[in-house]
């Protein structure tokens, strides 16, 4: 596995076995939405290079719903936002699967984690954590400095009497003796490296408001569902880290990463669903067709030579993670 696992934390008890290395898993891809609200274009692209990339190698797609979170328990969002992949013809082989179906899957792997003594309660505020001096990691979340990381069982149970805890897990200390660092090679922006107890800190596997934090579903959904290839936004590219640390701690395989460039508007801006006029339901009156859409967005980012109409089948045949990665610094949009 791709981690430098010098003084890292040995993996905990139980862990299932993984395929021989000898016997190539099938390729398997995914789509994991949030339904926050309606895709918007780099939504419809990363979902396109996932799909273009399982299916060029003969893989599979699973579709898996991430509605952890409050703002994302949204039905009717859920079920427009399957409604625009089916309309795209990113068709899926399996799923959808619903995070909110699966809860004792990701209880029983953060016991395993408490079982092993890798985790903490967290007592800390928002207003603590985000304190301006705070330094934070690349995905912009504030670097845990420990604060609670050695507190008494008898101050645990003080403080649980007035709030209730988040749980994080303990990340391994650097010590002069072994630079403790994760690594990986993303298909897109090539050798990855992180010291978690620097660039990261202890971080969050359970919110204080029982919600499971997304690193520690991601990982147990990831590995549940088989997935080899894991095809998403670059903004996600700093999480990965803690994804393959949590891999190794629970004995679970870790799948290959490829991170998508942002879209850009030709002002430099990066798009946002804040662009109105990029979301799927202006794009699907705007288009008309999926042929249209694609051809189009394929045709912007290099992918296809031109924006001949193209369906998503027929995109598979010009799709290569070349183009991807002498784009990785930017890929701009202009809309029509
Ligand atoms: N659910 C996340 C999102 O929609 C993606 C998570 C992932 O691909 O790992 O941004």
């Amino acid at each position: 596995m791709d981690i430098n696992a010098r003084n890292i934390a040995t993996p905990v008890a139980d862990a299932p076995t993984t395929q021989p290395v000898s016997v190539p898993a099938p390729v398997a891809g995914r789509f994991a939405p949030s339904p926050s609200g309606r895709m918007h274009l780099g939504n419809v692209f990363s979902c396109l290079c996932s799909w273009l990339s399982a299916r060029s190698q003969g893989g599979s797609i699973v579709l898996r719903i991430e509605d952890l979170d409050d703002r994302c328990k949204r039905p009717e969002l859920a079920a427009q936002l399957i409604d625009d992949l089916a309309w795209l013809g990113l068709e899926w082989d399996e799923g959808p699967y619903y995070q909110h179906d699966r809860l004792d899957l990701y209880e029983s792997a953060l016991r395993r984690l408490q079982d092993a003594g890798l985790t903490y309660p967290c007592f800390c505020t928002r207003a603590e954590l985000h304190a301006a001096s705070a330094p934070h990691a690349s995905d912009g979340t504030p670097i845990y400095r420990g604060a609670c990381r050695g507190l008494s069982a008898e101050e645990v149970a003080r403080r649980s009497a007035l709030r209730a805890p988040a749980t994080r897990l303990r990340v391994p200390a650097v010590d002069d003796l072994a630079d403790d660092v994760v690594e990986f090679v993303d298909r897109t922006y090539g050798a990855q490296c992180e010291a978690l107890a620097t660039e990261c800190g202890d971080f969050l596997v359970r919110r204080s408001d029982g919600v499971f934090a997304y690193q520690l579903a991601v990982v147990v959904d990831d590995a549940a569902m088989g997935v080899t290839e894991v095809v998403r936004g670059c903004d996600l590219l700093g999480s990965t880290p803690r994804q393959i640390y949590l891999q190794h701690l629970l004995g679970l395989p870790t799948p290959h990463y490829a991170h998508i460039p942002l879209l850009m508007s030709p002002d430099g801006r990066r798009l946002s669903k804040r662009d109105r006029d990029l979301d799927l339901g202006e794009l699907r009156a705007r288009f008309g067709t999926p042929e249209a859409l694609l051809g189009w967005l394929a045709g912007q980012t290099g992918i296809a030579p031109d924006a001949t109409p193209r369906t998503a089948e027929q995109l598979v045949e010009h799709f290569s993670w070349d183009v991807i990665r002498a784009h990785r610094e930017n890929i701009t949009v202009t809309a029509e």
